[in-house]
């Protein structure tokens, strides 16, 4: 097994202060990385601000020997990012590594969800990472070399009752991740998306304490350093949790295709099972991939080259 290090390698870590992001930075330093521990220090639903948690993560590292520097910026507030990516330049002269994690909750069934709890999640989710990401993505492009991961859930990914805002920006993270993979490979910048599970205060009321135990956020992260290690997999989905590790994969089924004369509602009706038929599903690795699919089907059915 080849030792995964990070010396000369520096990583912004986002709502570093806390959970999952905190063990993340301590991770990442404990293997030679400088890092920017972030954190906005606000309560779960992303009210009040404190610099406490990630000036205190910040003093763990260099408790330790590391190096690294804390900021307080919100992640959805696009100027505040750039003054954190400016000031990592200044201090250490790279961006290697993005770990977008900083998150919040703003829970209610959707009959009941405000517009402004959702636009609020989705901002800190979606918007914060595409504002981490974007802010590095030239230093990264000019370096050749660029390691980002973005931190989906099983919310996003599967669906959680009472979660519309949350799951909605949650599976927004493998959307972000298809594109930038495809557009940051010719560079050497590797995308990819963590979907955890942990007991941390975002969970605290959800899990019996005997799982609590199982769930810590140290199980989580030697899989996140992976996913921005030097041989790091690009577009995948990475399930972490307790020790466990699997992959999540999206498949489109061979189906059907019908010619003008039969394509009608009824006889997509008719033959949903076939169209659902999952024998021969594949992986497809961009959007025209379907594209060309589907043309290929239709001038194969009528007898075309
Ligand atoms: P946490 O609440 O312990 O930590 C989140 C951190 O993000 C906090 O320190 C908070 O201050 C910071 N933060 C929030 N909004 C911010 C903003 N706008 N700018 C900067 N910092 C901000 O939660 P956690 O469980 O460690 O979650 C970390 C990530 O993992 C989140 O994206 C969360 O959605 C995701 N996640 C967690 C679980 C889980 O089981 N805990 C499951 C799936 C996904």
């Amino acid at each position: 097994m080849v030792d995964i290090r990070f010396d000369g390698r520096v990583a912004i870590v986002t709502g570093a202060g806390t959970g999952l992001g905190r063990s993340h930075a301590l991770g990442l330093a404990k293997r030679g990385a400088k890092v920017v521990v972030n954190d906005l220090g606000v309560g779960r639903d992303g009210s009040g601000s404190s610099s406490e948690a990630a000036q205190a993560v910040v003093a763990e590292i260099e408790a330790m020997g590391g190096e690294a520097l804390a900021h307080g910026c919100d992640v959805a507030d696009e100027d505040g990012v750039i003054d954190m990516v400016t000031q990592a330049i200044a201090v250490w002269g790279r961006v290697d590594i993005v770990v977008n994690n900083a998150g919040i909750l703003r829970d209610k069934t959707f009959a009941k969800m405000d517009m402004a709890d959702f636009r609020k999640v989705v901002d800190v989710h979606l918007i914060g990472s595409a504002n981490v990401a974007h802010a590095c993505w030239p230093i990264m492009r000019e370096q050749k070399y660029g390691r980002i991961v973005f931190t989906s859930s099983a919310s996003g990914l599967y669906g959680n009752f009472g979660q519309s805002n949350y799951g909605a920006a949650k599976a927004s993270m493998m959307g972000l991740m298809n594109v930038l993979h495809l557009e940051g490979a010719r560079d050497n910048i590797r995308v990819n998306t963590l979907a955890p599970t942990a007991a941390t205060r975002m969970t605290e009321e959800l899990l019996p304490a005997e799982a609590a135990e199982l769930l810590a956020p140290e199980t989580i992260t030697p899989g996140l350093l992976y996913l921005v290690s030097e041989d790091a997999p690009s577009r995948t989905i990475l399930g972490a949790g307790a020790g466990s590790f699997a992959l999540t994969k999206v498949y489109e089924t061979p189906g059907i295709t019908l010619m003008d004369d039969e394509n009608t509602p009824e006889t997509v009706a008719a033959k949903f099972a076939e169209i659902a038929a999952a024998e021969g599903q594949e992986e497809l690795t961009d959007a025209f991939s379907q594209t060309k699919k589907y043309a290929l089907n239709a001038a194969k059915a009528r007898g075309l080259k």
